[in-house]
C-alpha cells in the first residue's frame, strides 16, 4: 500500500485540502493516521465492521482487544452508547479532552470495532486536526494508538512513519502530541459508580471530584493482572510499551541507585534519568545512555519524553535499562501504569 504523508498546515489551501481528502478517504473506508492532544491514532470508520478489521491487520492487535471510538461533539455519544446523567457530568467536565468512557453499546456500532464486548469506549478529542476530521468524516473513527502492537504508542509523526509506512492510506503530520501518554479510561458501570481502566492526563481525583462520586482502581492499573483473571479492559492483558532490553524501575535515594547499578547493571546500559540526575548519573557511568526525563516534580515533561525514549533506546543495543518508579498519584498513576508495564513488572525497593 502506498503511503500518502501531508503535513497539516491549516493557513494554507493544501493543508486544508488534505483534511478533506483525509476525510473522504475515512468514509471510504480507507485508513488514516491522524494527531490527538494525547498520542497519534490509526483511524478508520467506526460503523464499518471491515474498516476495523484493517486497524486490526495494520497494527497486529488481536482482534479481542477493542477500539475506542473518536467523536466530534460529546453529545453524539447517544449516536452510539447509551448514555445517562452522570456521562453528562464527564463531559461537561472534561470533553472535548483526553478522557473516554465506556458505557453500553448501540447496534450502530459493530461487534467487530467493540471487540466483541456489549459496551464501547468514546472518545471526544480537542485536538483541532482530530476534530475537524472526524466532523469532516461525519462518521465516529475508530482508533487504536498508531503504533504497531506491543510498541509504545507515537507521539509525532516521525515514530508513526517507521510504525505505519506501508499499511495505511494516509499520515496527517501535526507534530508533537501535547500529552505523550493514552487518554484516561473511566467506566460507567450498571449501579452508577466508576471504575478507572486506564490512567492518564485526566486524574482519578479530578474524575472524583466533578461527579461527587468515589471512583474505584482497577488493580490492573498497578499491579500484575493474576494468572487466569478476566481483565476488566481486553489491552490490560497484552504485553506493552516493552522496549527490546529488559527495564528495571528503582525506587530509592540517586545514591542508592547508583550502588545498585554499579553492583547488578550488565553493560551497555540505558539510564532514564530526572534532570536533575543527570550529571551525577553521567560521572558514574560515563559509558552509559542517559535520557533526560525531565525534573522530578514535572510529571507532565515526562509524560511527553516517556515513549520518545522508549524508543530511541530501542534504536541502542541496550542490556539493560534503568529507570525511576513514579509515584501513584495524580499524573504519576498514567506515568507509573505505563512503567510498570515497559518493565515487566520489575520493581526493586532500595
Ligand atoms: P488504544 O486504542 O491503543 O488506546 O487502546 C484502547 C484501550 O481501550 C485498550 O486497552 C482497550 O482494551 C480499551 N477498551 C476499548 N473499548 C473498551 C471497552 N468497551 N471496555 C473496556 N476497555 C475498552
Ligand atoms: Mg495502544
Amino acid at each position: 500500500m502506498n503511503t500518502e504523508y501531508i503535513k497539516i498546515d491549516f493557513e494554507t489551501e493544501s493543508g486544508a485540502q488534505g483534511l478533506r481528502r483525509a476525510a473522504d478517504c475515512i468514509r471510504a473506508g480507507g485508513l488514516v493516521v491522524f494527531p490527538t492532544e494525547t498520542v497519534y491514532g490509526l483511524g478508520a470508520d467506526g460503523t464499518n465492521a471491515d474498516a476495523a478489521t484493517k486497524i486490526y491487520e495494520a497494527k497486529g492487535r488481536p482482534s479481542d482487544n477493542p477500539l475506542i471510538i473518536h467523536i466530534a461533539d460529546p453529545e453524539d455519544a447517544a449516536l452510539y452508547a447509551q448514555t445517562g446523567e452522570l456521562y453528562k457530568k464527564l463531559a461537561e467536565s472534561f470533553m472535548p479532552g483526553p478522557l473516554t468512557v465506556v458505557m453500553p453499546a448501540k447496534e450502530t456500532v459493530p461487534m467487530k470495532t467493540r471487540g466483541g464486548l456489549s459496551t464501547v469506549a468514546v472518545r471526544c478529542p480537542a485536538h483541532p486536526v482530530a476534530n475537524l476530521l472526524i466532523r469532516l468524516s461525519g462518521v465516529c473513527i475508530a482508533a487504536p494508538s498508531a503504533n504497531l502492537s506491543g510498541k509504545p504508542s507515537p507521539t509525532d509523526a516521525r515514530q508513526v512513519a517507521e510504525d505505519m509506512t506501508g499499511r495505511v492510506d494516509m499520515i496527517l503530520d501535526d507534530g508533537s502530541a501535547d500529552f505523550g501518554l493514552e487518554s484516561t479510561i473511566v467506566k460507567i458501570e450498571e449501579d452508577n459508580t466508576l471504575t478507572l481502566l486506564r490512567p492518564g492526563k485526566i486524574t482519578p481525583e479530578q474524575l472524583s471530584a466533578a461527579t461527587g462520586i468515589s471512583l474505584s482502581i482497577s488493580d490492573a492499573v498497578t499491579d500484575k493482572l493474576k494468572e487466569g483473571a478476566l481483565a476488566p479492559s481486553p489491552g490490560m492483558k497484552y504485553r506493552h510499551y516493552a522496549p527490546a532490553a529488559p527495564m528495571t524501575l528503582l525506587d530509592g535515594e540517586r545514591v542508592r541507585c547508583i550502588e545498585y547499578i554499579e553492583k547488578n547493571g550488565s553493560p551497555p546500559i540505558g539510564i532514564i534519568a530526572y534532570d536533575e540526575d543527570v550529571e551525577h548519573f553521567r560521572a558514574a557511568f560515563p559509558d552509559a545512555k542517559i535520557y533526560a526525563f525531565g525534573k522530578r516534580e514535572d510529571e507532565l515533561t515526562q509524560a511527553h519524553e516517556l515513549f520518545k525514549i522508549l524508543r530511541l533506546a530501542d534504536k541502542e543495543d541496550l542490556c539493560e535499562i534503568f529507570a525511576p518508579l513514579p509515584r501513584k498519584s495524580g499524573i504519576g498513576l498514567a506515568l507509573y501504569n505505563r512503567m510498570i508495564r515497559a518493565a515487566s513488572h520489575h520493581i526493586v525497593h532500595l
